[in-house]
């Protein structure tokens, strides 16, 4: 049997707590592992609530372990909060913050630490795609990100592949097109560190998911779930998603 396809939803810089404990609450009742990545200061009230099927995590960590680093948090601090997991190297991080390949690779590294679940973005720009350079990107990304990674620790990373062009856009690649993107990924994912591994690996798609185009995501040998920003911060949308690829019926 094939695992239960993931759905990721990252809320970025928005909701309250109040506003994130009125989110989940309206959530329909969850029969596949969901996981929601949230402000730092939703992560304890979040995950206190203990909803079944529901995986609390944040969105970016400092990879240090303690020390004078004004504003930042550690991976101890998460997974003290009740974190399970962290997004990390997400475009924009890499953009805004100008986070680079070796700087993700040590949050990797301490995230792997504390037994913190690490979903890791890639992605391509638009003229990397017009130019034909979506694969060596994306290999570059993947091996300097996971550099020195073993393989028996693969089983605690999730890939998210999440085109640049397609964040936040309302322009998401076709099924077909993220469907031979996560073939390439996988065959670099076995070329370094083996065949297992890159079956067992979950590679998510996201940017500009929306539940019209889930289904047929879903559908894809090679898409294992999906990361979800905006249509995450709104219930209704939200839910629609989750009733269609982890609702009692699908
Ligand atoms: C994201 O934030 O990772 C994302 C994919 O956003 P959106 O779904 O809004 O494109």
């Amino acid at each position: 049997m094939s695992n239960p396809f993931i759905v990721i939803g990252n809320w970025k810089m928005n909701k309250t707590i109040q506003e994130a404990l009125d989110f989940v609450e309206a959530l329909p009742p969850l029969f596949t592992s969901n996981y929601l990545a949230v402000p730092y200061t939703c992560i304890y009230p979040l995950s206190e609530l203990d909803i079944p099927m529901l995986q609390i995590g944040a969105q970016n960590v400092y990879p240090e372990p303690e020390g004078a680093y004004t504003g930042e948090i550690s991976t101890a601090m998460i997974k003290d909060a009740g974190a399970d997991f962290v997004i990390l190297g997400h475009s924009e991080r890499r953009s805004l913050f100008s986070e680079s390949n070796a700087f993700i690779n040590k949050k990797v590294k301490a995230a792997l630490l504390q037994d913190l679940n690490a979903i890791v973005c890639i992605g391509e720009s638009a003229m990397d795609r017009d130019q034909k350079k979506t694969t060596e990107v994306l290999k570059t990304q993947l091996l300097e990100s996971l550099n020195e990674i073993e393989p028996s620790a693969l089983s605690c990373v999730t890939i998210a592949y999440e085109p640049i062009w397609a964040i936040g856009t309302g322009q998401p690649a076709t099924p077909q097109a993220a469907q031979e993107v996560h073939f390439q990924i996988r065959k670099i994912i076995e070329e370094k560190w083996g065949p297992k591994e890159a079956k067992e690996i979950s590679i998510l798609y996201g940017g500009s998911v929306s539940h019209e185009t889930v289904t047929e995501l879903k559908d894809q040998p090679d898409v294992d779930g999906v990361l979800v920003g905006g249509a995450a911060l709104n219930i209704e949308k939200y839910t629609q998603i989750i009733d269609l690829v982890g609702g009692p019926n699908t």
